[in-house]
C-alpha cells in the first residue's frame, strides 16, 4: 500500500524535512486508509515548519492555501500537501474558522481534527502517533469524534455529515456518544455552505455500504434539515461507482420534484443532464427500449436506469446485453445519417419551418429502427412518398 508514488513522494518530503531540522510526518486520511488496507488518493504531511520554512527546504512549491498553512511541493514523483501543524482560531458560525494559528506542537494539531481514525500520524520509519486511540477505534469500525463530540459539532457542523459519509464510505458505526451529539446539533448543518454538503454526498454514494449511511442520516436527525426526502428503504444493496449515478437514484426518489431538490445541491449543468437523461432511461424502460432509445440514451445512462428498475425490483429476468443492442444498431450517431437539412429542403423544394426538423426525426427514427436503409437514394425516395412530392 505505501509503495505507491503518492506515499514515495510523501516520505521523501518528510526525509527532505527532517534533514533540514523540521519534525514532519504523514497524517489524515492516509494513515486511516492505510491501517484499512485502502488505497488513499492523496497523502498529506504535516510538520512543525511554518509555510515560509517549508518554501525554503524545497525548489519547487506552490501556495495553495498559504494563509491555512498549506504549501504545494512538487516532487518528481507526485505533489505533496505539505500543512503546518495548526489549531483552528473562533469558530463563529459553525462553519470552518477565520483564522487559524501555526504550532510547534503535533499534539495540538491532532487534536483539531474530527475522528479519531483521522486523528492518527505515521512517522517516516512507519510508527504511529495516535494519542486518541484511532487504531482501536479502526479496528473496532467506530466513528468517535476527538474530544467532546458536542463541542467539535458545534465548531464545524459538517463534521456531523462527515460522520454519516465516513459511516457509508467504511461500513463503520458511530459510537453513542457522537451519535447522539449529531442528534442534539443536527439543525446547525443548516449553516453549511451547500457545496461542502454536496461533496460529502458525492462520497456517501460511492460508499460501499450506502444503506448504512442513508439510516445514520436518519438516526442522526440530519435528514430533517437537508433537502429532499431520502427514504431508506429504498437504497438496501445500492452500490454504485459514479457519484452522479446516486445523484440519479436520489432524483428518482424525489419524484416530480427532483429538479428543485437537486437544484439546492448545486449540482453542475452536466450533472443535471446526466440525471435527466437517466430518469427518462428508467421511464422508458418501463414499457421496454425501443431501438430508439438504445440510440438516444448512452451507454453508461442505460446501464444505470436498468440497475435502478433492478434494484426497485422492477425486473426478474436479465436484460440482453445493453452494449449488444447498442452495437447492432444500423447507426450510432445522428452525424453518421446520409442526409441532412439542405438534402431535405432541396428534394422538397420548400422553405424552412417546423417540417424539416419533424422529417430528420422520422428519418432518423426510421433508420434506427432498420424499417429504412441509410442511403441517400432509399431515403430520398420515402421522403418522396411520405411527403406526397411530384417528381
Ligand atoms: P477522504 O478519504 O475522503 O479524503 P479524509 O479523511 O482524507 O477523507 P479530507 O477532507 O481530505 O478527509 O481531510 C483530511 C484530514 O483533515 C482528515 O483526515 C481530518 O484529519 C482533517 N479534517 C478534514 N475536515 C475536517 C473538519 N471539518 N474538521 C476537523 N478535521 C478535519
Ligand atoms: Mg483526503
Amino acid at each position: 500500500m505505501q509503495n505507491n508514488k503518492e506515499w514515495q513522494a510523501a516520505f521523501s518530503v518528510i526525509e527532505q524535512l527532517e534533514e533540514a531540522g523540521f519534525e514532519a510526518v504523514v497524517v489524515g486520511g492516509a494513515v486511516r486508509d492505510a491501517l484499512l488496507n485502502r488505497q488513499a488518493h492523496d497523502v498529506d504531511v504535516a510538520t512543525n515548519a511554518l509555510p515560509q520554512e517549508v518554501k525554503t527546504v524545497f525548489n519547487r512549491t506552490v501556495d495553495i492555501g498559504i494563509q491555512h498553512g498549506t504549501v504545494l511541493v512538487l516532487e518528481p514523483t507526485a505533489p505533496v500537501e505539505v500543512t503546518t501543524y495548526r489549531t483552528d482560531g473562533e469558530y463563529t458560525d459553525h462553519r470552518r474558522p477565520e483564522e487559524v494559528h501555526f504550532v510547534r506542537s503535533l499534539k495540538e494539531d491532532l487534536q483539531r481534527r474530527d475522528f479519531t481514525m483521522n486523528a492518527i500520524a505515521m512517522r517516516r520509519d512507519g510508527t504511529f502517533v495516535d494519542y486518541y486511540n484511532g487504531q482501536r477505534d479502526i479496528e473496532a469500525g467506530v466513528i468517535r469524534a476527538v474530544g467532546e463530540a458536542k463541542v467539535r459539532f458545534a465548531e464545524d457542523a459538517l463534521r456531523m455529515l462527515r460522520a454519516v459519509r465516513f459511516s457509508a464510505q467504511l461500513g463503520f458505526t458511530i459510537e453513542a456518544k457522537t451519535l447522539q451529539a449529531i442528534q442534539e446539533k443536527a439543525s446547525d448543518i443548516a449553516w453549511v455552505a451547500k457545496e461542502r454538503i454536496k461533496a460529502e454526498l458525492d462520497k456517501l454514494w460511492v460508499g460501499k455500504d450506502v444503506y448504512n449511511g442513508i439510516k445514520k442520516l436518519e438516526e442522526s436527525g440530519l435528514v430533517s434539515y437537508l433537502q429532499g426526502d431520502f427514504q431508506v428503504e429504498q437504497w438496501k444493496g445500492f452500490s454504485v461507482q459514479n457519484a452522479t449515478c446516486g445523484w440519479a437514484y436520489f432524483a428518482l426518489i424525489q419524484g416530480d420534484q427532483w429538479q428543485e431538490v437537486l437544484r439546492a445541491y448545486r449540482l453542475s449543468n452536466k450533472e443535471m443532464a446526466f440525471v435527466k437523461a437517466v430518469l427518462g432511461a428508467f421511464h422508458a424502460l418501463q414499457k421496454g427500449w425501443t431501438s430508439m432509445d438504445y440510440f438516444t440514451y448512452s451507454l453508461e445512462e442505460l446501464e444505470a436506469a436498468q440497475y435502478f428498475a433492478q434494484l426497485k425490483e422492477l425486473m426478474n429476468h436479465s436484460q440482453q446485453s445493453i452494449r449488444e443492442v447498442q452495437a447492432s444498431l444500423p447507426i450510432r450517431h445522428r452525424q453518421e445519417l446520409v442526409v441532412n437539412g439542405m438534402d431535405l429542403l432541396q428534394w422538397s423544394g420548400q422553405k424552412r419551418g417546423p417540417w424539416l426538423k419533424e422529417a430528420l426525426q422520422l428519418i432518423l427514427t426510421a433508420v434506427v429502427n432498420g424499417e429504412l436503409t441509410n442511403e441517400q437514394n432509399h431515403i430520398k425516395d420515402w421522403f418522396a412518398r411520405e411527403y406526397d412530392l411530384k417528381e
